[in-house]
């Protein structure tokens, strides 16, 4: 990984769509947030967060032809391109042994030609045509265009009628760090009744499943015992650095449905009584117990939705401009000082650049 942003030159940063236009439509705004807030509020997003700060030399001459206020997002949608062409073009270069399995390369080609979203773009030559991925696992741009899908979907499924229900968002981040191996190793053991080998080059990828199929269980228990209806379920799965150098996952559960009551003051006071006590705003991981982070909105406030699924921008002061229902006065659950996190935030997982991205390729299978 490229530490110094220098190393970003216009001949190593592999595909290059500039910008033609910034658009202006509810959706663009949703799609922005939701990738450039998410790597704002991520300690993991430093690097982004630098080469907004200061960006390679040549970048800011692709901006600066456009409106000053369009500028900002225009640099973000650069930035987030060169990190991300940049993991193609390393990745693509590891040795033909390194990828164990072909299938693991497929996902990684097919991203490198996707079409970026969030802005305009020019194609990078006047023959090419418009590309989608559909990998959103590895394509930052097609991770949008899902959380913009599933925007659509929910709100026509579940807030056709929105009085007195109640939207609440569940997030619970678990790396690996915390999760204890022998568990995942007894689960696996379990699941396959001694029939299969336990593979200490897929540990993360077992891993990864034990997430996927128990802790979404615990959590799912969670939204059922306090009564919530429908919605989503998502297993996210990003990079994680060890304390001791190691690389791990970062797994991020989360849920999302809505609930029925009389009166706002209802509830409120169930929110209180009932979501934010021991039972449901803990995860048993194993080692140790996992803090929730709920969160709730009136459905019917305008954009709740859209923040409680795609998160606001960094800036945005909720507690000034959200009616957050349940929320204790002192301290809301979570920290909401960057705004608000969504229920699908972009994983920085340009950071995988080495063969551990075969590692990450079996476990988002
Ligand atoms: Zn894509």
């Amino acid at each position: 990984m490229p530490n110094q942003i220098k190393e970003f030159t216009p001949e190593n940063s592999g595909i290059f769509w500039p910008i033609e236009a910034i658009g202006h439509r509810p959706e663009d705004y949703m799609i922005r947030d939701n990738l450039f807030a998410s790597l704002i509020r991520d300690h993991r997003g430093k690097l982004f967060q630098a080469m907004l700060r200061k960006p390679p030399p040549w970048l800011p001459w692709h901006v600066e032809r456009l409106a000053s206020e369009d500028r900002p997002a225009a640099l973000q949608v650069l930035c987030l391109q060169l990190l991300y062409q940049r993991q193609f073009r390393d990745v693509l270069d590891l040795k033909e042994q390194t990828w164990i399995d072909r299938r693991n390369k497929k996902p990684i080609v097919e991203a490198q030609q996707c079409w970026p979203r969030g802005a305009l773009v020019k194609p990078a030559d006047k023959k090419s045509k418009k590309y989608l991925c559909h990998r959103p696992r590895f394509c930052p741009w097609c991770h949008a265009r899902k959380v913009a899908q599933l925007f659509k979907h929910v709100h026509d499924k579940l807030i056709q009628d929105p009085q007195g229900k109640v939207l609440v968002r569940a997030r619970v981040g678990v790396s690996s760090e915390s999760i204890d191996p022998t568990i995942v190793n007894f689960w696996f053991k379990y699941m396959h009744q001694g029939k299969a080998k336990f593979d200490y080059d897929f540990f993360l990828c077992n891993e990864a499943h034990y997430v996927s199929q128990e802790l979404k269980l615990q959590l799912r228990d969670r939204a059922q015992y306090l009564g919530l209806q429908g919605g989503l379920l998502t297993h996210q799965v990003g990079p994680w650095r060890y304390r001791t150098g190691g690389f791990g996952f970062q797994h991020v559960l989360g849920l999302l449905g809505e609930i029925s009551f009389s009166s706002i003051e209802d509830a409120n006071q169930f929110i209180v009584d009932k979501f934010l006590k021991i039972r449901s705003s803990l995860l048993w991981i194993g080692k140790e117990y996992q803090h929730i982070e709920w969160l709730a909105l009136p459905a019917g406030e305008p954009q709740a939705l859209r923040f409680l699924l795609a998160g606001t921008s960094a800036s945005y002061d909720v507690g000034k401009n959200l009616p957050l229902v349940g929320q204790p006065d002192t301290k809301p659950n979570g920290d909401l000082t960057d705004g608000l996190a969504g229920l699908l935030s972009l994983e920085p997982t340009y950071l995988i650049r080495d063969d551990r991205i075969v590692q990450y390729a079996q476990a988002v299978k």
